[in-house]
């Protein structure tokens, strides 16, 4: 079997373009989406991925701004810029690029962005409310997965594999995958035999971070593999999962890059539609 491919790019153009013509809706009714993004320093690819969220964001029709604070900056000047952008009343999301530099408490300055601004849905009060199965903003990565599974049929019943355990991708992942009624099985550096264990799946979706874990003779005949990875390897991004062999024998697959990336930047700007969307009718 040769895969089909998940194209990211395709997928992600198609959404973008529904957001655009809703941006221009709320527009006409005199709301212009605001996406604000806070990055502290000047790490290249934080830089480069900070800039992409804002073009993207401007390319739709949104107000887009980028506060850029200096390497040095304390922790209270940072908290003091969130704070200054919860209460202003035009900007509808808000971002803040992690890493952020030793001086500063990532978990406090996430927590001090205003929930209803969260766009990330990285604070607590998000997460707690997607658990509860309240209106939130999912996180923008697994929401992107999510947005691949679609175009690929339904999941009642299949058998997921999620690898990789974190709060901001695997977890989330298989809260959304265990609401579309698949069964998950959620794996982890502990998680014993595991690449062993995957031939028994319908779909693995791999966000760990280790370029090779997984090849094509790990899965099932069939499998549908989501590869979140995104390791530099000789200035080239990488996924977890060897492309070339898997294809062989998934059904569908995505390439990285182009696969799961170009999908978590179009969450970012449909959370921010609906911060909008939510504010204008929450008002
Ligand atoms: P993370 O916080 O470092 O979590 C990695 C997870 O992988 C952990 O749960 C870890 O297990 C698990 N793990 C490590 N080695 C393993 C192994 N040998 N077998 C099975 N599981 C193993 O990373 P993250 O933030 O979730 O990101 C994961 C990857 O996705 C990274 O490459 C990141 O760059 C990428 N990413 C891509 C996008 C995108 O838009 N494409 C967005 C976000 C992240 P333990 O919990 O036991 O340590």
């Amino acid at each position: 079997m040769t895969a089909e491919l998940l194209n990211g790019r395709e997928i992600a153009k198609d959404y973008r373009a529904g957001l655009q013509s809703e941006v221009e809706k709320l527009k006409s009714q005199g709301i212009v989406p605001n996406l604000t993004v806070v990055i502290v320093g000047n790490d290249g690819a934080s830089l480069s991925y900070v800039r992409s969220k804002n073009k993207a964001a401007e390319k739709i029709g949104m107000e887009s701004s980028i506060v850029h604070l200096d390497e040095d900056t304390s922790e209270e000047e940072v908290l003091a810029t969130v704070e200054k952008l919860n209460n202003d009343d035009k900007v509808n999301g808000i971002l803040v690029q992690v890493p952020l530099p030793d001086q500063v408490d990532e978990n406090k300055v996430l927590e001090a962005i205003a929930p209803h601004k969260d766009v990330d849905g990285f604070s607590p009060i998000n997460i707690g409310r997607l658990y509860t199965g309240q209106r939130t903003f999912v996180p923008c990565t697994p929401l992107g997965v999510m947005e691949l599974l679609k175009h690929t049929g339904s999941l009642e019943g299949k058998t997921v594999a999620v690898v990789g355990r974190s709060h901001i991708v695997g977890q989330p992942v298989a809260k959304l995958l265990t609401d579309q009624n698949a069964t998950v099985t959620l794996m982890h550096s502990r998680t014993q035999n595991m690449v062993e264990q995957l031939k028994n799946f319908d779909v693995v979706v791999s966000a760990v971070g280790k370029p090779g874990l997984i090849t094509g003779a790990d899965l099932k005949e069939g499998a549908i593999v989501i590869d979140v990875g995104n390791t530099v390897v000789d200035e080239k991004l990488v996924g977890d999962v060897d492309f070339e062999s898997a294809k062989e024998v998934a059904s569908y697959i995505t390439p990285v890059p182009g696969g799961v990336g170009p999908l978590t930047i179009t969450m970012v700007l449909n959370n921010t539609l609906l911060a909008a969307k939510w504010h204008n009718e929450d008002k």
